[in-house]
């Protein structure tokens, strides 16, 4: 991992009042200093953390024993039994039925980048902080920092996608459900504002379960408008805005920047939506339609604009920017 740090990612959380926004794509009425909302730390040197990008991934099921006495992974949606290695060649996704495994930021960043080369140059140094004193959440937030090898649930970067310069924004489920609190929503804006800067896509692959992080209360929610105002600032720029939504992609995440893109895709069979299908279902008292809120209903629905395997998420992404004709420099 490389870490380079410009003026940019140094200025401190990002002040910018927003009393009235319109665009094509959302309406929205702000009016507070978004500065003053967001409770950011900035730390003073870069968190290091041994085993940052390369910590495997463990199966989610305890591999049974087949008769041979190898280990086997066993799909957790057909039951086929795959060798650990194939699992992985395929990655992580089965064999069998195409089901796709839940997996973690730095195997997507192998997956989609030249090389699997990613430099968190953008607001790598920014921790998460507890604006609202939530009971526990300090204590929880160092446990999962030390579990996941993250400071936080987003991480922002830049990197190459067959050749083409991208800037890539990217949420790992494994930390806080990959929720969003004040860090994810200061990365997005200077990760959007880089891309800006640099005339480069911007691709935001998120897995956040988890919606807007409750222990950060309100300050969460304005995540939402604050990331989406970026969104449209990417909009007249002309800068190309992508997202691909991974298994979950739900709440404040979904309902702002993971909806807004100029291409939406998803991987096969995640669940998409604001609230979870028993939350609708026990409040509208109704059952709901096969697959619902799954990639391909969504699709069907025209709520999102591909569903694709991760194996072909790459060359999906170098398709577009070959068809839409993005520069290989930047
Ligand atoms: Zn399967």
């Amino acid at each position: 991992m490389v870490h380079q740090y410009e003026d940019f990612s140094q200025r401190g959380s990002t002040p910018f009042r927003v009393d009235f926004y319109r665009s094509q794509r959302s309406t929205f009425r702000i009016d507070f200093l978004m500065s003053q909302c967001v409770g950011l730390t900035l730390a003073s040197s870069v968190p290091i953390i041994p085993g940052m990008f390369f910590r495997s991934k463990k199966p989610k099921e305890p591999p049974e024993k087949a008769p041979a006495g190898e280990q086997w992974i066993k799909c957790p949606k057909c039951g086929e039994l795959v060798f650990p290695n194939h699992w992985a060649k395929n990655l992580w996704v089965c064999p069998q039925c195409g089901y796709h495994e839940r997996i973690r930021a730095h195997q997507y960043l192998q997956i989609l980048l030249d090389e699997g080369a990613f430099v968190e140059e953008i607001a790598a140094d920014l921790l998460p902080d507890d604006p609202l004193g939530f009971p526990g959440y300090p204590e929880k937030l160092q446990k999962t920092q030390a579990k996941t090898g993250l400071t936080e649930a987003a991480l922002a970067g830049t990197g190459h996608i067959g050749g083409h310069p991208v800037v890539l924004f990217i949420t790992d489920f494994a930390f806080f459900g990959g929720s969003m609190g004040s860090v994810m929503g200061e990365k997005f804006v200077r990760a959007a504002r880089y891309a800006i800067e640099k005339q480069v896509p911007f691709i935001a692959l998120t897995a956040s379960g988890g919606g807007a992080r409750m222990h950060e209360g309100i300050i969460s929610l304005m995540q939402m408008a604050k990331t989406t105002v970026l969104v449209n600032e990417m909009a007249e720029a002309g800068i190309l805005y992508i997202n691909i939504l991974a298994d979950p992609t739900m709440g404040g995440v979904m309902a702002s920047f993971a909806s807004l893109g100029d291409i939406i895709i998803a991987e096969p069979g995640a669940l998409l939506g604001f609230a979870g299908p028993r939350v609708i279902r026990d409040t509208i008292k109704q059952e709901l339609p096969p697959g619902f809120q799954t990639a391909e209903f969504l699709l069907e629905h025209g709520m999102i604009d591909l569903v694709v395997p991760r194996k072909d998420l790459k060359k999906t992404l170098v398709r577009l920017f070959d068809l839409i004709g993005v520069s290989h420099h930047g």
